[in-house]
């Protein structure tokens, strides 16, 4: 795998305005995302996912900060880039399967569409079609339409649409939100095989744990922020040989604590810091920090 920065997100802000209330969606994420990496995005509601996930997407635009996928500046499209940005560089699959796809199409026609919007002839469509559809298995089911397809097999007919331009980006919303645990696991198996072999980035928003134990990075948020992230190593077998999890520092030196350790230690207000040779001790007010 690369590591070549593909994301990079700097001090990004999202707010959005309803009538005279503000709400901060996101209140300044620092993240750098590899090429080639796919990882999970996790959290509560409302924590700001699918915010970021909108932005990373070309969908909504950020309010304030830096946000850079490959060479396009998020935040100083202008409107022709967006659509050509939203066309070839980023794929999506949603939660719903009815949003992924047209009901009156047949799968190889969804997974042709895009390619018609971004004008390839007629021969190369089908053909490319056909070869994803093979990839996802699929092959049988060219002319099926959605409502003679299961909805894992709905999923994977989504995904061979995402990835109809060769995007570089693959952007998926809960893709296995409304699946049993076989077809989800055909849904993730379908996303890592596209990883793996065409190395198209990964960003997979998921409350599945079966899905973020199986990634290699998992970023956890709270409240618009990113809060926690867990990173697997594998060893050469391609095993994962250990798992850690870590609270995220950002640029201002900012860390959350987890609520748990909040409470166990009735640390409410403040802290008391002292560094120590080769750690940062954190003690509620009271304590005797000498110790
Ligand atoms: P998540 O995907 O983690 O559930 P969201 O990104 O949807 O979180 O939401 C983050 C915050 O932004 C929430 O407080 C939500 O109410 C608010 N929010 C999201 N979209 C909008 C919108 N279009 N208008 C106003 N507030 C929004």
């Amino acid at each position: 795998m690369s590591t070549q920065p593909f994301i990079t997100c700097e001090n990004l802000v999202k707010i959005y305005k309803v009538a005279d209330l503000e709400v901060v969606a996101l209140q300044g994420i620092d993240l750098i995302i590899n090429s080639g990496e796919m990882m999970a995005l996790v959290g509560p509601s409302g924590s700001g996912k699918s915010t970021l996930m909108n932005i990373f997407g070309g969908l909504d635009t950020p309010t304030a900060g830096r946000v850079y996928v490959g060479d396009y500046n998020l935040l100083e499209m202008t409107r022709r880039e967006q659509v050509i940005y939203r066309r070839r560089e980023v794929g999506f699959v949603w939660q719903q399967t009815a949003r992924n796809l047209l009901p009156y199409l047949s799968a190889r026609e969804n997974v042709e569409l895009p390619m018609a919007l971004d004008g390839l002839p007629a021969r190369q469509r089908r053909e490319r079609a056909q070869m994803l559809l093979e990839q996802v298995g699929l092959g049988g089911r060219l002319n099926h339409r959605p409502d003679r397809l299961s909805g894992g097999e709905q999923q994977r007919v989504a995904i061979a649409v995402s990835m109809a331009n060769k995007p570089r980006l693959l952007l998926a919303d809960e893709p296995t939100g409304e699946v049993d645990s076989e077809a989800a696991e055909q849904i993730f198996s379908t996303l890592r095989a596209f990883n793996r072999d065409h190395g198209v980035t990964v960003i997979i928003v998921t409350h599945d744990g079966s899905v973020s134990a199986r990634v290699d990075r998992v970023v956890g948020m709270r409240d618009g922020r990113t809060s926690t992230e867990i990173l697997r190593r594998r060893a050469s077998d391609g095993q994962i040989a250990s798992a850690d999890e870590y609270a995220i520092v950002d640029r201002v030196g900012r860390l959350q604590l987890p609520q748990a350790y909040l409470e166990s230690l009735g640390i409410a207000e403040r802290a008391r810091l002292k560094l120590r040779e080769d750690h940062v001790g954190v003690y509620p007010d009271e304590q005797d920090t000498h110790a």
